[in-house]
């Protein structure tokens, strides 16, 4: 008798890698052994110091992805007017680095996509490459303009989710992971894996289990000083590895 396949109700969400390629390695060695479809948020590139080759690892694993606004910004899809100094300085310098293959990787990526009955974008569904689903209103918005009943996004480098439930929204933060049993339409982000931001420096990653309806986030430590030692030797704003330290 056949077993059933546990893994194909469950996909891994990843978000934000930022070519940061030793916290995208660890996240892999755990979620790899799951066997699961993988899906990505967006920004692969950005901030870090390997575009190249975190573009490579999402394409050996066939990761699919949706387009974000650092991987629009490096291939000349977005004006980078809205972008900070550091944003905009590490946005060309990951321009000059990518591969002719790593550009029409980045290039072929679509500002939205389906798995199931969950949406994914980067930002949100009213601006799938720039807008923040990071609170209550903006959420709200969220129910209000798509029919979907799971919404995935990432963006903020935030793990969250939000549920709209009678009472209201229920927001709820994943800074030490945690799981969500999923009862309503729900908004999730599984945090970011190369840049996180909520004051917790470990990569953030999620599992998405669609047969229990439960969203679970971890959380790993990788090697934060190789990470931000590679980011000052290729002469990017020292600000971008000191925060990777910090989580902020
Ligand atoms: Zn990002």
């Amino acid at each position: 008798m056949n077993m059933p396949n546990k893994s194909s109700n469950r996909i891994c969400l990843i978000s934000d890698i930022h070519s940061n390629l030793e916290a995208f390695e660890k996240v892999m060695k755990s979620i790899t052994k799951l066997d699961c479809p993988i899906l990505c948020l967006g920004d692969i590139v950005g901030y870090g110091a390997n575009p190249n080759e975190c573009i490579k690892l999402v394409m050996e694993h066939g990761i699919r992805s949706v387009l974000g606004n650092h991987d629009a910004a490096a291939i000349g899809k977005i004006d980078m007017t809205w972008f900070n100094d550091r944003a905009r300085y590490s946005a060309e310098w990951t321009a000059n680095q990518l591969t002719e293959e790593s550009r029409l990787f980045l290039g072929g990526l679509k500002t939205e996509m389906r798995f199931g009955r969950a949406l994914l974008v980067h930002g949100s569904p009213m601006d799938p490459i720039s807008e923040y689903v990071s609170n209550t209103y903006v959420a709200d918005e969220v129910f209000h303009f798509v029919e979907d009943d799971l919404i995935i996004v990432g963006h903020t480098h935030v793990p969250l989710s939000f549920a709209d439930s009678k009472e209201g929204i229920i927001a709820r933060d994943y800074i030490h992971g945690g799981s969500l049993k999923i009862a309503s339409r729900c908004i999730l982000n599984p945090g970011s894996v190369g840049q996180p931001r909520d004051g917790n420096p470990m990569a953030s990653y999620a599992i998405l289990d669609l047969r229990e309806m439960e969203f679970s986030v971890f959380r790993t430590y990788y090697d934060v000083k190789k990470a931000s030692r590679k980011i000052l030797s290729a002469g990017l704003p020292e600000s971008l590895a000191e925060r990777l330290f910090e989580g902020r």
